[in-house]
């Protein structure tokens, strides 16, 4: 495999697909010292120089006191590469730390968008571009569906509450297969956070599950990336997606009939007999 050429062709695909670029953008890209958003980084660089449309690029890293290296190493490398850097030492994340060294992730990350906001706007940037991969959209996927009850993962671009922001997710077609190859190639400098070594996490089973099951079907993330452009909303359970249900008496059309309470019965009885297993679900 060319890391390269696939990471280029993937994020430009990316871009093109979800209109995440337009002339005069002023993009920051988020930078937090892993593989992904030095990628995300090389890669908008690359594109640059080949895109017809003018957009200007600025990195940021934000310092919530989880890096376990120090972050001059990716100063040096993105002034090697003539992007200006802008490190955000956040005071009210520090003090969280201090106050409560046992914070979720969910606050965390609250704290976290609120200085990325800030850099953004000091800036003078209206987009701001993020390093979530292809995983992290299969994992946000399996979270979501199996935690929160809704089938949903990331956006690719959307707006901050504001609308004062675009961001965008240019590697979603990426895998971290080939931010990783990418990064050892090019002897990217990695500075990890202390979050990277936490073991029993939601995020490290479903990492481990899609790893298990990549070794018999190399291709899964694949097609769950490929399944959520490709939604059958007349087969799930969501109404507001459903046509009218068929009149009475009418043949059933197996791709717009609705689930009468008898069907729902005779497939729990087909998922319990099966015990989950290869359940055909088109019934
Ligand atoms: S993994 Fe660590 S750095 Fe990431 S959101 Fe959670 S607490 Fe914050």
């Amino acid at each position: 495999m060319d890391t390269r050429k696939t990471l280029l062709r993937k994020t430009g695909k990316a871009i093109a697909d979800f209109d995440m670029i337009r002339d005069g953008d002023r993009i920051a890209v988020g930078v937090s010292g892993g593989k992904d958003s030095l990628a995300l980084l090389d890669a908008l660089l690359l594109l640059r120089r080949r895109s017809p449309v003018r957009f200007s690029l600025r990195a940021f890293t934000i310092e919530q006191g989880k890096f376990v290296r120090p972050v001059e190493p990716v100063g040096d490398l993105l002034s090697e590469r003539g992007v200006e850097w802008t490190y955000y030492v956040d005071e009210p994340s520090l003090k969280l730390l201090e106050d409560q060294p046992g914070h979720g992730c969910d606050t965390c990350s609250r704290f976290r968008r609120r200085a990325v906001y800030d850099v953004a706007s000091k800036l003078d940037c209206n987009v701001i571009a993020l390093g979530h991969t292809a995983d992290d959209l299969c994992e946000a996927l399996l979270r979501n569906a199996l935690f929160t009850g809704r089938l949903s993962a990331l956006p690719p671009v959307t707006s901050s509450r504001s609308g004062d922001f675009r961001l965008i997710r240019p590697l979603v077609y990426v895998s971290e297969d080939v931010t990783r190859a990418y990064a050892e190639e090019s002897g990217i400098p990695i500075t990890p956070c202390v979050c990277s070594h936490k073991t029993g996490t939601v995020r490290e089973k479903l990492r481990a599950f899609l790893a298990d099951l990549r070794q018999d079907n190399p291709h899964v993330l694949e097609n769950l990336l490929a399944a959520m452009g490709r939604i059958d909303a007349e087969r799930l359970l969501d109404k507001r997606f459903l046509g009218d249900p068929p009149a009475t008496g009418a043949p059933e059309n197996d791709a717009t009939m609705l689930l009468s309470p008898e069907k729902l019965a005779r497939a729990a009885v087909a998922i319990d007999s099966a015990s989950c297993q290869d359940v055909d679900y088109a019934w």
